[in-house]
């Protein structure tokens, strides 16, 4: 009976954009004023206010907003300091965008190992922190997987580390109650379309750092107009940033932050939508003796907008063939396993513009390592179907 089922849903297909924030970015196109200091005197403009409510809802003293989460994080390695040839420290298993924000500012991605549950290895962290020298962690919780912050700190702080999180895909969760975002220097968010709230692009940076905040908004283009932000420190933590600090042109506009502002009401909401459908689809997965999920920690409060399971006993060949048979039952699944890079997904052999380093353990995992999107447009039900497909193509018998 099973083995007929086929999805016919989108796994590209988010929610529409809440009416509130249509009406708030139809309103910021008839003004005309579309760019974050074009405000009319004494009013604060859609981006200085998402700003403000975005750094209450993170509970961080500070929040930058800017043009993409890939921005971010480069402006937050500047802004800490990051020199050209520095080694900086990161996740092996991420985004494109984290080495490329290392990349962007002419520094050295050092890449650290990640263990079965796709967490940084400790033990590793701290042999590379020795070994490199390195004075910057750029964290990445990628995929939502958050690992034991407490004791990671305790790491970074042993080894004179200062960590910047790459929240891209943990806006929302927490650590033993406290946000991702608020454990290092910095926070970097995206507000890109796949992720928690959608702008089509875009990112906040949060901090509790006057000084460096304010490199920061020099860095992001504030155009010397920085006292018209949100979230932004007392002036006078300008008073050297702004003659030495670039600007780089990295801002948000009125129209992404009309569209999010009204976002932030549900994300709480959301996130507990989306673990429903993680929940869903793990619930379905649990019973196979073929599919192992990555295990996740007590202290942990994740946003299940994507799910990863390994195949633990199949060579290449055999994963290329279950992602095919998963297709063409409606399942489109990811494999951090393919020789080449495909859409968003990519691992460290791909990075040709960093150093090759080498990382037996992370090669093992990613070799047959899956990942698949869970929008909110996917229905319950859908997303045990979706578990049961899974379930039945990864215990078919190879041809
Ligand atoms: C999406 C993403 C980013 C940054 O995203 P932008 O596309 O630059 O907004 C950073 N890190 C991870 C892990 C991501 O998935």
């Amino acid at each position: 009976m099973v083995s007929n089922e086929t999805f016919k849903g989108s796994f590209t297909q988010q929610e529409p954009i809440p009416d509130e924030a249509i009406a708030a970015a139809v309103a910021v196109l008839r003004s005309g004023r579309l760019h974050r200091y074009n405000v009319e005197p004494g009013k604060l403009g859609e981006t200085a206010m998402l700003e403000r409510d975005y750094a209450r809802w993170q509970g961080a003293t500070y929040c930058l907003a800017v043009a993409s989460g890939g921005q971010a994080m480069q402006i937050a390695l500047r802004a800490a300091g990051v020199a050209p040839n520095d080694p900086v420290l990161t996740n092996s298993f991420t985004l494109a965008p984290v080495p490329g924000a290392i990349h962007a500012v002419g520094a050295r991605p050092v890449l650290v190992e990640i263990d079965e549950n796709l967490l940084i290895d400790m033990t590793d962290l701290a042999t590379k922190a020795e070994r490199s020298g390195a004075k910057f962690l750029l964290l990445s919780h990628m995929r939502g997987h958050l690992c034991d912050m407490d004791r990671l700190m305790d790491i970074a702080d042993a080894h004179g580390l200062v960590v910047i999180e790459d929240c891209a895909h943990t806006m929302a969760a927490r650590w033993n109650g406290k946000r991702s975002g608020n454990f290092g220097l910095a926070g970097c968010f995206s507000t890109q379309t796949y992720k928690h709230i959608n702008s089509g692009e875009g990112g906040f940076l949060t901090s509790d750092d006057p000084d460096f905040i304010a490199r920061a908004t020099i860095l992001s283009g504030s155009y010397m107009l920085y006292e018209r932000h949100g979230a932004g420190p007392a002036p006078a933590h300008y008073d050297v940033p702004r003659y030495e600090m670039a600007n780089m042109s990295a801002r948000m506009d009125e129209l992404r932050a009309a569209i999010l502002r009204p976002q932030l009401a549900t994300l709480e909401e959301n996130a507990k939508r989306w673990n429903a459908r993680y929940d869903a689809v793990a619930q379905e997965l649990e019973g196979s003796n073929e599919i192992v999920l990555p295990r996740r920690l007590d202290g942990e409060f994740m946003v299940g907008s994507s799910i990863q399971f390994r195949l633990p006993d199949r060579d290449a060949a055999s994963c290329r063939d279950f992602v095919g048979r998963a297709a063409a039952r409606g399942v489109e699944l990811k494999w951090f396993g393919a020789a080449e890079p495909t859409g968003f997904t990519s691992s460290h052999a791909h990075w040709h513009y960093a150093e090759r380093q080498s990382l037996p353990n992370t090669d093992r995992v990613l070799a047959t390592l899956f990942d698949m999107r869970l929008p909110l447009t996917f229905s319950l039900e859908d997303c045990h179907l979706i578990g049961r497909i899974i379930r039945d193509v990864a215990g078919d018998p190879l041809p």
